[in-house]
């Protein structure tokens, strides 16, 4: 037997990779009986039948599972943003990165176009996410800039993209995946348009080892159902900070004797991420006040 990750479905074969080989699989009967349902993502464990076909004989623990899209162990997000079409809008990006850890997902930040953009202003946008413990990757899916930064950080996981339509999330698939064409525009026209939403994902194998998903992260960037708690743990730059808060659930909000607020007002921390934090932290408490 083999082990082999689901790349595609259709209807009711798969697509399993094995070693760069694929496979057309289908599941065992018993998974019907079972009501397992084998999803792109999925590890796989696969009989082979002949050079082409195999049978899908068990599926390995999920680690993750997103929803809309369905796709199966998703580990990273790539958060694509821009600094000149669209605008910077870091209040988006640290709400793309928000929802992306809440989804388990460990984000990249990806700052395309940088053509467009003076390399001191690239740093000075990136250098407090990586600060913070982020990884943040300076492109140009056009001029092909950066891009083995970012192919290394997609090495050996399944990431999707995340951001903005038009910031160039197709461009640099294509630039990413030498033979594949998708049409740029083609990753962001998906999202939460009813035509597009009966398509399945598909997963691309990167050349290093590791996969893309062709379809966005995520269609929605909604915190609803989401704590005040849980917010504050996505923010690694307070985690070694909070030691020294005098409560322990402090939110480094409207707490007195708060060592982040202290750390903010010191200029030890990024102004801007801890001001954007408490916008985000705002509209949250309102959420759970309306619960
Ligand atoms: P998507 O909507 O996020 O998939 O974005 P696309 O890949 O369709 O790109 C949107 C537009 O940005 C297209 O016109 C691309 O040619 C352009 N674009 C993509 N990457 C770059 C880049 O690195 N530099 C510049 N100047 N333009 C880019
Ligand atoms: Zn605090």
């Amino acid at each position: 037997m083999e082990i082999g990750r689901v790349v595609r479905a259709n209807s009711n074969i798969y697509t399993v990779d094995s070693a760069g080989r694929e496979y057309q699989c289908k599941p065992r009967g018993r998974f019907r009986v079972e009501g397992q349902r084998v999803m792109v993502g999925d590890l796989v464990r696969i009989t082979v039948i002949s050079d082409r076909e195999g049978v899908i004989e068990d599926i390995l623990p999920r680690r993750t599972c997103l929803d809309r899209p369905q796709i199966a162990n998703v580990d990273q997000a790539v958060v694509v943003f821009t600094a000149s079409t669209p605008p910077l809008d870091l209040q988006l990006v640290d709400r793309f990165l928000v929802v992306a850890q809440r989804a388990g997902l460990t984000p990249v930040l990806c700052l395309n176009k940088i053509d467009q953009l003076d390399p001191e202003d690239c740093d000075r946008i990136l250098a407090p996410y990586r600060r913070a413990g982020f990884t943040a990757v300076g492109v140009s899916a056009r001029l092909e800039m950066g891009l083995i930064d970012l192919g290394a950080a997609l090495r050996d996981h399944i990431s999707v993209f995340a951001g903005l339509s038009g910031v160039g999330k197709s461009s640099l698939a294509n630039a990413l995946l030498p033979g594949v064409q998708l049409r740029t525009g083609e990753v962001s026209a998906r999202i939460g348009r009813g035509r597009h939403t009966t398509r399945t994902v598909q997963l691309l194998a990167l050349p290093g080892g590791g996969f893309i998903a062709d379809t966005p992260g995520f269609t929605s960037l909604e915190l609803t159902g989401m704590t005040r708690v849980e917010v504050k743990r996505l923010y690694p730059e307070f985690a070694g900070l909070e030691a020294g808060c005098r409560f322990a659930n402090c939110l480094h909000w409207r707490e007195p004797a708060c060592a982040v607020k202290a750390a903010y007002e010191a200029g030890e921390i990024d102004a801007g991420r801890y001001e954007r934090y408490v916008a985000i932290l705002e509209e949250v408490a309102a959420n759970e006040r309306r619960y």
